[in-house]
């Protein structure tokens, strides 16, 4: 009887997500903050002291920018904006291009940026589209958390191997150094001696906000600028290895257009 059992678990279908398929937004999550797609946006500047990131700045009572390399989406600007900012459950926060992470809104439409694509970047997609990449894990003075959803990443639901994308124990046998934390005085050696030690060509990876901005800390001394920055306090497994996916040019994805498209419908709705 067990044998049958486990003969009909071979043909049933797969129960890992789809990355394919998968959409930015996620209905369980808070996500990052937007303006509300109401019509009629105005803004307090004194909103920017309830950000514990100094993620928003407000520079007309029509314009903000938000960092969302620094935003930790903990909702309090939304808490403390009366019915101006929204969740967005919007999670999919990641790119190659730091500068495609701050977006400008005016009267709550971003404004149009495209993000660039470094040379590293692209030969980097030239040898993993199709071999996928290993990578070593640097925790660099974080709070574990980042840590607890690469570990999950690698579980039945979300199955990074699937992707291609596997850890290794050295940076000898790496393509990829990720790192998560603000990396504080005491990592930022060893971070430096995990870089150095990885054969290139190679990719150095932000993984959470900490990482790409700081958080609420002061972000030490990287090796050089990160070619992939996936914000997120901690990011979730889903994001982590889509943002994966998209670094290897498995996953066609501009975080600016798909927000972009984003709030144009939820305008539409409203
Ligand atoms: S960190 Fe919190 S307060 Fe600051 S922009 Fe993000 S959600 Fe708003």
């Amino acid at each position: 009887m067990k044998q049958i059992q486990e003969i009909i678990n071979i043909f049933r279908p797969a129960k890992n997500l789809n990355f394919e398929k998968m959409g930015p937004t996620n209905p369980n999550a808070r996500g990052i903050p937007v303006p509300a797609s109401k019509k009629g946006f105005h803004l307090d500047k004194s909103i920017e002291k309830v950000c514990p990131t100094g993620g928003l700045k407000v520079s007309s009572s029509k314009e903000v920018i938000f960092d969302y390399g620094a935003c930790l989406q903990c909702g309090h600007c939304v808490e403390a904006s009366s019915g101006q900012l929204e969740n967005s459950g919007f999670v999919h926060v990641y790119s190659v291009d730091r500068e495609a992470l701050k977006v400008r809104y005016i009267d709550g439409v971003p404004v149009a940026y495209e993000e660039e694509v470094s040379e590293n970047v692209k030969q980097f997609r030239k040898i993993t589209k199709n071999t996928g990449f290993q990578y070593r894990e640097v925790a660099a003075s974080g709070n574990n958390a980042t840590e607890a959803e690469i570990n999950a990443s690698f579980n039945a639901v979300f199955d990074s191997e699937a992707s291609m994308v596997r850890v290794v124990a050295s940076p000898k046998h790496s393509d990829a150094v990720v790192f998560a934390g603000p990396v504080g005085p005491n990592m930022e050696i060893p971070l430096q001696v995990a870089w150095d030690t990885t054969p290139g060509p190679k990719a150095l990876i932000a993984c959470g906000t900490e990482a790409v901005s700081g958080g609420l800390f002061q972000r030490g001394k990287l090796p050089k600028e990160p070619d992939l920055f996936i914000g997120g306090d901690p990011p979730r497994p889903d994001v982590i290895v889509s943002a994966f996916r998209y670094l290897m040019g498995r996953k066609k994805f501009s975080f600016r257009e798909e927000l972009s498209k984003f709030i144009s419908e939820r305008r539409s709705k409203s």
